[in-house]
């Protein structure tokens, strides 16, 4: 199974999300925990479970058998563990986890996750906020109105201390520092090294120099440049460079070219 994806308001069974692989064969029917109200996403709120150590399995089942039996009304649509990440609502049902009442906004428009916390594994920690930041893009990319600034913490609709691991720094996770997380893995997403690539040209300084099929010694000559002529190079890797119109890389050393 690969990289998972939303569709129809789901997260692809068994796919990957950073670290961790989606559990999301149990959908919650309507029930006491789960009002059945239509959600358009705008927002997501972040929260930890509030509990140290207690593994992302507990609270998936707890929101099952609460849903069923009725012994707590509170609700949310997903939550992530360092290893694996548990959907237990559609991403277009309305959840009870943001504590702003039946109309509110964080209740009524934004999509809940709780992340597990660890009282000594910085590892685990740093891999549950990993797995969330990146959960966090696939739903950006799925609801165009969840903007990165619709990215809020619980706190946010009711000055509630959560998510408390974020709020009160533990392993130095701070709240900047996630926001920062989502910002640069969504930089790596839509940004491809090779796109941002701006070609640019160089002058050969020595008498010939080789052209090569790949970057590289290794790879087999396929021409020659000789001194004085200007040539475009639209890659680089190793210290070679791709020649736009010729068919092969030079070495870029400053050894052998000088930028124009
Ligand atoms: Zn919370």
């Amino acid at each position: 199974m690969g990289a998972a994806t939303i569709k129809n308001h789901v997260l692809t069974h068994n796919g990957t999300v950073g670290h961790a692989t989606v559990v999301s064969n149990r959908l919650e029917p309507k029930g006491y925990a789960v009002p059945g109200l239509t959600l358009n996403p705008t927002y997501i709120t972040i929260h930890n479970v509030g509990d140290d150590d207690v593994p992302g399995i507990n609270w998936y089942n707890a929101l099952h058998n609460a849903n069923a039996e009725g012994w707590r009304t509170a609700s949310w649509h997903v939550t992530v563990d360092y290893n694996k990440i548990y959907q237990s609502l559609r991403f277009n049902t309305v959840a009870w986890h943001a504590g702003d009442g039946k109309n509110g906004t964080g209740n009524r428009h934004s999509i809940g996750i709780e992340n597990c916390q660890y009282s000594k594994d910085k590892e685990k920690q740093r891999q549950v906020w990993e797995n969330c930041a990146e959960l966090c893009i696939l739903m950006m990319k799925a609801y165009p109105k969840i903007t990165k600034d619709h990215i809020v913490q619980h706190y946010y609709w009711t000055k509630k201390d959560c998510p408390y691991l974020l709020r009160h720094k533990r392993f130095n996770y701070d709240w900047t520092w996630f926001k920062k997380l989502v910002t640069d893995k969504q930089g790596n997403v839509v940004k491809p090294v090779t796109s941002e690539f701006k070609p640019y040209v160089v002058r050969v300084i020595v008498d010939t120099l080789n052209i090569r099929k790949g970057p590289g010694v290794s790879n087999e000559k396929c021409g020659m440049l000789i001194k004085g002529d200007a040539y475009t190079i639209i890659e680089e890797k190793d210290g070679w460079g791709k020649l736009k119109f010729e068919l092969g890389w030079i070495n870029i050393s400053p050894k052998y070219v000088q930028k124009v």
